[in-house]
């Protein structure tokens, strides 16, 4: 049984929250699995608290250095680490296999897995798959990029327990065997360069989530994309069951999830659940439509009922973060979306507001990608863009340019940073409006994460309540 094979000599790659939990499930395995665990931190790793506690759990760590030495069986790499970095190649050259987190613990407990992934919405379905296969009665757990590494999750497994795992393309790369029961892929648009490099290692990477899947599982593939639309026609040439996911229209497929005269509909084998009207969902826009359909796939797919699948649809809220909604202050919503960290989320959201009332905030961490699609799609959508932080000047320079193009109305602000972002979009509102914070970069120059950006933001927004703006 794959559960109980010999790992031998284990090398863990990074200090983080993948690697500690890599390093501490394989440290507790004992003698009868694993002969012994190493921790290379990485160079920037230092030793204390954590390091020793490792220690203390039978961890052998290495801080401060990357030249990895030694002999080992199986290594697991951390998702930070770029498969071509020195790290990784020397962990590579003394290793049998260099294997990713989710890959050891499915190796571990293969059963009843679901793989969610996507350049954009992966937390998004992966939260209300878990949500729709609670709703059914089933055990779900939601790990992965989301938090909970796999292999922190697997020794309190649920009897006959759903691990719905969201997983990055870092995460993908460095799979092997890995073959969940459903795998989901919502769209690949570009992102991730620096780490892939190209487009086409980025997209494979994701398709890796396909590459096990063996008969009786199932594909849910968007095909609004083209570079899925070909993972989806490589899946159904392969003979895999494959559900074709749009909200374009239906894709006739046997399997597909699709929106009808804006309901959601599920057909499996030939089989139509038509779920809910879009317009009851709690998460708006039309890229939540899609998540929502393929979360409900997903439950309909494992065996949730119809009934449940209707009411987790309608019961399920917005996560933090992403278009969340942040208060009401003199007519004016203001909404948190900053998660959104490339221009194609932007775009996205955009459309879950009537055109012309968005007042949006955008800019951050320049990640230097095109910015002409999103330039073009905030002229016909919004009425103001303040742009801020280091891709500031650069995304108000695109704005103006497509505005010249376009010959479209907006207003197009600058402020140095989210504080007086927020200054000049509530003085630029009117009632009726929603003053909507949707970066399209990610939040490094100004915040460490992007939730400390989002909480700024809502501090900010209570303020104005709180002097009864
Ligand atoms: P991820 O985990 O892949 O980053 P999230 O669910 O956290 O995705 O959503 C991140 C942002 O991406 C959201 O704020 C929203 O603007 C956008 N988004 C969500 N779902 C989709 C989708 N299906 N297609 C495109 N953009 C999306």
């Amino acid at each position: 049984m794959a559960s109980q094979a010999y790992l031998g000599n284990t090398l863990v790659l990074g200090l983080g929250r993948t690697g500690e939990s890599a390093a501490r499930y394989l440290a507790s395995l004992g003698p009868d699995r694993v002969a012994s665990v190493t921790l290379y931190g990485g160079a920037s790793s230092e030793e204390g608290e954590r390091t020793r506690a490792l220690e203390d759990a039978g961890v052998s760590v290495t801080c401060g250095t990357e030249d990895v030495t030694g002999s080992f069986d199986l290594a697991v790499a951390s998702p930070g680490i770029p498969m071509d970095a020195a790290f990784f190649r020397a962990a590579e050259a003394c290793s049998r296999e260099v294997v990713s987190e989710p890959e050891l613990a499915w190796r571990e407990s293969p059963e009843r897995w679901v793989a969610i992934t996507g350049t954009n919405g992966k937390t998004t379905t992966t939260s209300l798959a878990t949500h729709l296969l609670r709703e059914g009665g089933l055990a779900a757990e939601s790990v992965g990029n989301i938090g909970t590494p796999p292999t922190e999750a697997v020794p309190s497994r649920a009897e006959g327990g759903w691990l719905v795992a969201e997983l990055s393309s870092f995460q993908l790369a460095e799979t092997r065997l890995f073959a969940p029961r459903v795998a989901v892929l919502l769209n690949v648009t570009p992102d991730h360069l620096e780490w892939h490099h190209t487009m086409e290692a980025y997209a494979a990477a994701k398709e890796r989530a396909f590459a096990n899947l063996g008969e009786g599982d199932l594909a849910v593939v968007s095909v609004d994309d083209s570079w899925c639309r070909a993972v989806a026609e490589r899946c159904e040439a392969r003979g895999v069951r494959t559900c074709r996911l749009s909200v374009a229209g239906d894709p006739g497929s046997p399997c597909a999830a699709f929106l009808r005269e804006g309901a959601l509909v599920v057909r499996l084998d030939g089989a139509e659940h038509e779920l809910v009207p879009a317009s009851e969902l709690r998460i708006f826009g039309l890229h939540n439509a899609e998540n929502a359909l393929a979360a409900a796939a997903v439950a309909l797919e494992v065996g949730v009922a119809e009934k449940d699948v209707r009411s987790g649809l309608r019961s399920f809220s917005p996560i933090e973060h992403r278009i969340e909604p942040a208060g009401t202050v003199g007519g004016v919503s203001f909404v948190n979306d900053s998660k959104a960290t490339n221009t194609d989320s932007v775009e996205k959201a955009l459309t879950a507001f009537p055109p012309g009332t968005i007042v949006l905030m955008l800019g951050g961490h320049d990640k230097m990608t095109d910015l002409a699609s999103l330039a073009a799609a905030v002229c016909e959508r919004c009425r103001v863009a303040v742009c801020f932080g280091a891709a500031g000047e650069r995304i108000a320079s695109a704005l103006e340019q497509a505005r010249l193009e376009t010959g479209a109305a907006l207003e197009v602000d600058r402020a140095p940073h989210l504080r007086e972002a927020f200054d000049a979009a509530v003085a630029a509102a009117r009632p009726g409006e929603t003053v909507l914070l949707s970066p399209a970069c990610s939040s490094f120059d100004e915040f460490s994460n992007m939730a400390e950006r989002g909480r700024l933001f809502k501090e900010l927004v209570r303020g104005l309540s709180g002097t009864g703006e």
